[in-house]
């Protein structure tokens, strides 16, 4: 058995006033809470700092891993998009399994317990298989042209049966609304409808996005030309990317919107009305390496949004590390409460991938892990891993 306390207690909700002492057994799963005196003072583990479980990464693409570095920052989404499609085929699959096996290990190693990630190919799925990181895999579909849909469709659950043979836990999801047609979007909505996985979408990560919704204009239609793939079948909507497509996903169940970049706050108030159980992923360092540019957060928090953690992948990240995510967040968002940017990198990942009676606290039975960290002008530093 093992008596850990520290100067601060956060488990996954909130910061436990009395500070209490935890009880683990032999296996580091968490048994109970005591009272500070009632255990003896030389059986504690006492540290200066906070402990908290450990964190949920609920956007993740480990399979771009091999890419870091490799493309400029701030190059707007439109040279990302035609960088990553261009480069990340370039390199041999040793190159390609190099990168996933360290990008799993470094997770592990910075207090990541839980990643909700992202595959295109099934080229992460025996490092997953064997990581002590749980895995909830979003096997990504694209395909924009709705003659496609079918054929993108079969694609993915090609994709998904490989996953499921090897015990990944998965869903289909669409990539991001300029990339799949309303078709494919309500086959995925209507394949994930009666189980209870979350789907994911990359949300208004670019200025372009509604442009191109409303008018048909800027940088998408440049991307599609760039591809050589008409799109005479598009008809704008009118309306902003998030009011054209949420309609689509039916009533599946959690979302994971993630970066929300230019999200407005009309949208943010429109989608929640609309959608109940949305989770608004913030990927900051990723949102400054693309775009140079991070969502208005007080608009997500005036309309009591439920705000997740992620790192996005090494292609737009110089690493995969949830406290430098954080620090990003209480760097430029000063006015933010910790404990709140804690429950959103630990509780609310694990609500929204489904996991919670696993991960994001101290639960009764079992290991979701404890990360000590330091607390220092404002910047957070994983000390220690205690499970
Ligand atoms: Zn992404």
């Amino acid at each position: 058995m093992r008596f850990i306390s520290a100067t601060y207690i956060f488990d996954g909700k909130r910061f436990l006033n009395d500070r209490p002492v935890l009880v683990l057994d032999d296996n580091d799963c968490f048994l109970e809470y005591r009272k500070r005196n009632s255990v003896e003072k030389s059986k504690v583990e006492f540290y200066d700092g906070i402990i908290c479980p450990g964190f949920v990464n609920a956007h993740c693409h480990l399979e771009l891993s091999h890419m870091k570095g490799l493309i400029a920052e701030e190059g707007r989404l439109l040279n990302f998009a035609k960088e990553i499609i261009t480069k990340r085929r370039t390199f041999s699959k040793e190159q390609i399994q190099a990168g996933i096996v360290e990008a799993d290990k470094f997770m592990w190693e910075n207090g990541i317990v839980a990643v909700g990630d992202i595959s295109n190919t099934p080229d992460t799925f025996e490092v997953k298989q064997k990581s002590p990181i749980f895995y909830h895999t979003f096997i990504e579909l694209i395909g924009f042209n709705p003659e496609h849909a079918e054929g993108a469709f079969a694609l993915g659950k090609e994709l998904q049966r490989g996953a499921s043979r090897m015990d990944l836990i998965n869903s289909l999801v669409p990539h991001a609304p300029y990339s799949v047609s309303e078709s494919l979007m309500k086959k995925i909505a209507a394949d994930v409808e009666h189980t209870k996985y979350p789907v994911s979408i990359h949300n208004q990560e670019s200025a372009q996005e509604d442009l191109f919704f409303q008018k048909k204009e800027g940088d998408f239609v440049e991307l599609y030309d760039f591809l050589k793939m008409p799109i005479d079948f598009f008809e704008p909507s009118e309306l902003s990317s998030l009011q054209t497509y949420l309609a689509h996903l039916g009533k599946c169940s959690n979302l994971l919107l993630v970066h929300n970049t230019f999200t407005e706050s009309e949208d943010i108030v429109w989608a929640n009305n609309f959608y109940r159980e949305l989770y608004w992923c913030l990927c900051p360092n990723a949102n400054l390496y693309i775009e140079n540019t991070l969502p208005e957060l007080n608009n997500f928090i005036a309309d009591n949004c439920r705000m997740v953690v992620g790192t996005d992948s090494l292609a737009s990240n110089n690493s995969l590390s949830i406290t430098n995510e954080i620090n990003v967040l209480l760097k430029f968002y000063s006015w933010a409460q910790i404990a709140d940017v804690l429950k959103w990198a630990t509780y609310n990942g694990a609500e929204a991938l489904g996991i919670e009676d696993r991960f994001g606290g101290f639960i009764k039975g079992k290991n979701a892990g404890i990360n000590c960290l330091s607390y220092n002008r404002n910047q957070l530093v994983l000390e220690k891993k205690l499970a």
